[in-house]
């Protein structure tokens, strides 16, 4: 693939915001499409191009590393899916309305009840426990989820569709007096307004299990609302994570940065570095260089369903000094000397002999 920046594949800037992003996916990826390009193997290859761009950057926590650590920060475990699976990408952005939702209704509410829940990534990595509260619908008692005297609409006749004809073709739709329902109210319930339902508090305490991540939906069966015939939905809470200032998640790996002295880096010592369970130590090599990356097997966070447990990369930045003293000069002067490297030349004097070459 192209050494392009990601960036400048979706043609926008660092700073876009998350719509940018989507907008220039959009554009590009009709623009690049295969059904539109047949045969073209230079839109196959911009179409390739374009999704791997937007699985990055369209994905908050991916763009997060590749801002920091760029493509090697995602790795091959990146779970970049190929270009045979485009068609689902695809979907999730211009299928919009072309997919109804299969969820059972009753009457006027789905049973399956949505909500949200933000807990800290200490919490989603080893698990916590949190109060639930929202409320659920149940049908109204008074008017027994009826939501008051119905009759039958006298529109469709009670089929909920309406059906017109143009010459030999007949359009059938939903019964816009009655909305599909096939009855219409002709006096509305005092106690629910019509409604047919009343709403309950719900309150219980629920386990997050350890492991969870940003955008997980966990289903709690039976805890939605409640239908006239005396069945309950589902429950569906949608986690969201805190971030942490000191590690980043990606899948089941963490990474952290290790600032270190450059002294340190030189002499390869043996540091120790915060991991999610405590500290540990971490051997340096003599000649540690910026933004080398070690990795911790088994430091990481455990999958929710695998049980398997992730690395932890720890990523060094070399700190350097910003002044020195007169002693401090003098020891690093003798250490250079130490080296061989003479003062104001450059470290590898063979870069010069190529140049000197051309001028002759
Ligand atoms: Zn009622
Ligand atoms: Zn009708």
């Amino acid at each position: 693939m192209s050494e392009l920046d990601y960036y400048e594949i979706l043609e926008i800037s660092k700073d876009a915001d998350s719509n940018t992003i989507k907008k220039a996916f959009r554009k590009l990826a009709l623009k690049y499409h295969p059904d539109r390009n047949q045969g073209n193997l230079e839109a196959e290859r911009k179409f390739k191009e374009i999704n791997e761009a937007y699985q990055c950057l369209g994905d908050e926590e991916k763009r997060k590393i590749y801002d920091r650590y760029g493509k090697a920060g995602l790795g091959s475990s990146s779970g970049f899916r190929g270009f045979e699976d485009f068609s689902d990408i695809f979907e999730s952005f211009f299928g919009d309305g072309f997919s109804r939702s299969t969820k059972k209704r009753v009457d006027n509410y789905v049973l399956d009840v949505e909500i949200n829940l933000r807990v800290d990534f200490k919490d989603a990595v080893f698990g916590t426990q949190k109060e639930l509260k929202y409320k659920i619908k149940k049908p109204c008692k008074t008017c027994d989820g009826n939501g008051g005297k119905k009759n039958t609409c006298k529109t469709c006749g009670g089929s909920g569709k309406f059906t017109q004809t143009r010459g030999f073709m007949s359009f059938v739709s939903t019964c816009p007096h009655c909305n599909g329902i096939g009855e219409i109210i002709v006096e509305k319930c005092k106690k629910c307004s019509g409604l047919g339902y009343e709403e309950e508090e719900i309150c219980f305490k629920f386990d997050v299990p350890k492991g969870v991540d940003n955008g997980m939906k966990i289903r709690i069966s039976q805890k939605g609302n409640l239908s006239k015939s005396g069945e309950y939905g589902d429950l569906y809470v949608n986690i969201t994570v805190k971030e942490d200032d000191k590690f980043i998640r990606h899948g089941d790996d963490v990474y952290i940065e290790i600032p270190i002295f450059v002294t340190q880096a030189m002499l390869g010592e043996n540091i120790l570095i915060p991991t999610l369970r405590g500290e540990k130590n971490l051997k340096l090599h003599i000649g540690t260089k910026d933004k080398e990356q070690f990795i911790l097997e088994n430091e990481g966070i455990e999958n929710i369903r695998t049980k398997e447990i992730g690395k932890l990369i720890a990523q060094i930045s070399i700190k350097m000094p910003t002044k020195l003293n007169d002693e401090q000069i003098k020891m690093i002067q003798n250490l250079q000397e130490s080296f061989g490297v003479k003062t104001n030349e450059i470290a590898e004097t063979s870069l010069f002999e190529k140049i000197k070459g051309w001028f002759k």
